[in-house]
């Protein structure tokens, strides 16, 4: 990514280069990649809502590699061995949020693939200590995905704070949605799941999945509902959600930056309607490692498998176009050979 620009009006952003294989500095290890999710974030990145703090840089926060080489001082990882790397580049390990577990919130945080170089490339570096080993039962494009879609989901479906038989809502059913469905089912088995998207084969999708209701985002559940978490990127399904929630109820939203596009519909907020009765919303931001890693676990446990498109790393411009467009089944990986 070269430059901060409206996908709608330039189409292929992100432009190949040719760029010297990194060195592993001390505590590193080069991983040379073979898988890397696409998510919706990077749309953020290059439509400057999180923009890096310097360019060029290569985008991409799903990756997955094998460990090439090693720094000084790292070895953590034995040559060979396949690793993950998510949003989580870095975190400072010394602060009140690092030293409490949630170094997620660390304001020295650092992301791949915005505060440094990340996996839409065949090679990245990174503090070895912030790669996390990936269990075998998992193919590396299925992997990919499970790195910030699942783990991000698991750390909503932590927050939602629900236990088994409430009832919960997910609005927006791309990536993330739809793994948060499968961890349900899993381990909350007698919650029923309600989806509200906007676009019909999304609807179908869920219901394919075993939600237990499917609707567009401005209908009403058939029971007001315990917790929703929305994984949308406009300001309608907040309101809307607020609207489906019981008393007592909790909105977890996972979307690091929200479009401004119909901002205008939060003046639709309606104190008595959408508010009162202690509902409560609750942010999700960024991940830890140990959501990556819990999450991997209850993953490769629960047989949990994203469904995902493959793309050549040269289609990555189209992969986020079509992200953009919500031309959404699953998720989409990019390949590297
Ligand atoms: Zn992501
Ligand atoms: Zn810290």
């Amino acid at each position: 990514m070269t430059e901060i620009c409206d996908l709608t009006r330039n189409r292929k952003p992100l432009k190949p280069a040719e760029l010297p294989v990194p060195q592993p500095g001390p505590g590193q290890v080069l991983v040379r990649v073979r898988a890397c999710g696409v998510c919706h974030t990077e749309l953020d990145e290059i439509e400057g809502r999180t923009p890096p703090p310097e360019l060029p840089v290569v985008l991409g926060h799903q990756v997955v590699g094998a460990v090439e080489a090693a720094g000084p001082g790292a070895g953590r990882h034995p040559l060979g061995q396949r690793v993950g790397v998510g949003w989580i580049y870095s975190a400072c390990g010394e602060c009140e949020y690092c030293r409490a577990g949630v170094e997620n919130l660390c304001p020295r945080f650092r992301a791949t693939g915005r505060d440094a170089h990340g996996g839409y490339a065949q090679y990245l570096v990174v503090p070895e200590d912030f790669a996390v080993p990936i269990p075998e039962s998992f193919t590396d494009n299925e992997a990919a995905p499970l790195l910030c879609a699942g783990a991000i989901g698991y750390r909503s479906l932590r927050l939602a704070g629900i236990e088994d038989g409430q009832r919960l809502g997910l609005t927006g059913f791309g990536a993330s949605g739809h793994l948060v469905l499968k961890m349900v089912r899993h381990r909350y088995p007698r919650t029923p799941v309600f989806v509200f998207a906007r676009n019909p084969a999304e609807r179908e999708f869920a219901l394919h999945l075993g939600a237990a209701w499917a609707g567009d985002t401005g209908e009403r559940a058939p029971e007001p509902l315990h917790a929703i978490i929305d994984t949308t990127p406009a300001w309608k399904p907040v309101v809307e959600a607020l609207a489906n929630l019981a008393p007592g109820g909790r909105l977890v939203i996972n979307a690091i930056r929200k479009e401004d596009r119909d901002r205008d519909r939060l003046l639709g907020l309606d104190y008595p309607r959408h508010l009162w009765l202690e509902k409560e919303i609750k942010s999700v931001a960024n991940v830890t490692r140990r959501d990556i890693a819990e999450f991997l676990e209850l993953a490769a446990d629960a047989g949990i498998r994203p469904e995902y498109q493959e793309y050549a790393l040269e289609e990555a411009n189209q992969a986020l176009l079509e992200l953009k467009e919500r031309k959404i089944r699953g998720a989409k990986v990019l390949r590297l050979e």
